[in-house]
């Protein structure tokens, strides 16, 4: 990316407005962190409650000292070890972190994303912005710069191009205020991964405890409705659906490979759980895209990438508000 496209999208934050960046999980939509006003444009671009609080991202670990009240030491680890990439952490929040951001809780999430354009435009900047997904509130996250502006249009004041996202889903969301490290959203870091730096186990909540802001059960949803089954039931289902007069899009699991369907679109999904997510996203907009009404899907093994794969599927799968 060229120097000035970075520093015009600097200048754009410091007079409070909007600016996407891609990152290594989604493209996010940023503003001043420190700026309630660039903040609240935020919330009015994604038609989202305000009361939903916002991930702010810095442009490097040895910042997050100036943005929270204090670091404890499992937090430490865990942001010397992952950051910068897609782990995001709650600790309670300095008084530089305006109310606005937190969706008035005590705590902030910060994280610190892996991608060389955002990461420039953050030195540029200098400061934090606040940024949560790209895309209108319930929708699914965008993965390319063409998602955001076919999505949010006129409503950014500048794009940051920097190709496809290499993870591809959002952020894993670890809360580091209590005294044992408890994830609230499965992401790019895997739990596995987190056990491993700390050395003990870390706490996962089921679905039906976990209540943060933010989180609702429709999330992620493409228009099309969502239906879970069975692995070796997609390929069945989509066709009896199909033959009910449905437009069905089937997401068809790796042992399926080959299996001719009668579908409206079939989409392979692939072995490498990497790949998978990577494309997730993008997979469930071509199925919006092809006009399908009803997509019949599978939930993978939960395990590694499979927890977060699997929570983005459910949460697809929700009921709509
Ligand atoms: P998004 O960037 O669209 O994925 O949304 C930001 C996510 O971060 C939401 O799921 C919020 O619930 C979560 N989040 C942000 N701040 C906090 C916080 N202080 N405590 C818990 N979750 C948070
Ligand atoms: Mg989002």
């Amino acid at each position: 990316m060229r120097n000035d496209e970075i520093e015009r999208a600097a200048e754009v934050l410091r007079r409070g407005g909007l600016v996407a960046v891609p990152t290594e999980t989604v493209y996010g939509l940023a503003a001043n962190a420190e700026d309630p006003a660039a903040v609240a444009r935020i919330f009015a671009a994604k038609g989202r409650p305000s009361s939903h609080p916002l991930i702010v991202h810095l442009g490097g670990a040895q910042y997050l000292d100036d943005w929270v009240e204090s670091v404890p030491p499992a937090a430490r680890l865990l942001a010397e070890r992952f950051w910068p990439g897609p782990l995001t952490l709650v600790l309670r929040r300095s008084r530089r972190v305006p109310l606005e951001v937190t969706g008035g809780l005590e705590t902030v999430a910060v994280r610190v994303p892996n991608h060389p354009v955002t990461l420039e435009l953050l030195a540029a900047f200098g400061g934090g912005v606040a940024a949560p997904s790209a895309n209108r509130f319930g929708s699914v996250s965008p993965t390319t710069a063409d998602h955001v502006r076919t999505e949010l249009g006129d409503a950014v004041d500048c794009v940051l191009d920097g190709g496809a996202c290499q993870v591809g889903l959002e952020s894993t969301i670890v809360d580091v205020t209590g005294d044992v490290p408890r994830v609230l959203r499965p992401g790019g870091v895997t739990r596995e991964d987190l056990e491993e730096v700390l050395g003990y186990p870390v706490e996962v909540p089921s679905k039906s405890t976990v209540r943060v802001p933010g989180q609702h059960p429709s999330h992620y949803a493409p228009r099309a409705r969502v239906v879970l089954v069975e692995a070796e039931k997609v390929v069945a289902e989509a066709e009896q659906a199909q033959d009910l007069g449905h437009r069905v899009g089937a997401l068809v699991p790796p042992s399926s490979a080959g299996v001719p369907v009668r579908a409206h679109a079939v989409v392979q999904v692939p072995e490498s759980m990497d790949d998978y997510a990577r494309s997730l996203f993008k997979l469930l907009r071509e199925f919006d895209e092809r006009g399908c009404d009803l997509v019949i899907a599978y939930l993978p093994d939960e395990q590694g990438l499979g927890l977060a794969i699997a929570n983005r599927l459910r949460r697809a799968a929700g009921p709509r508000q």
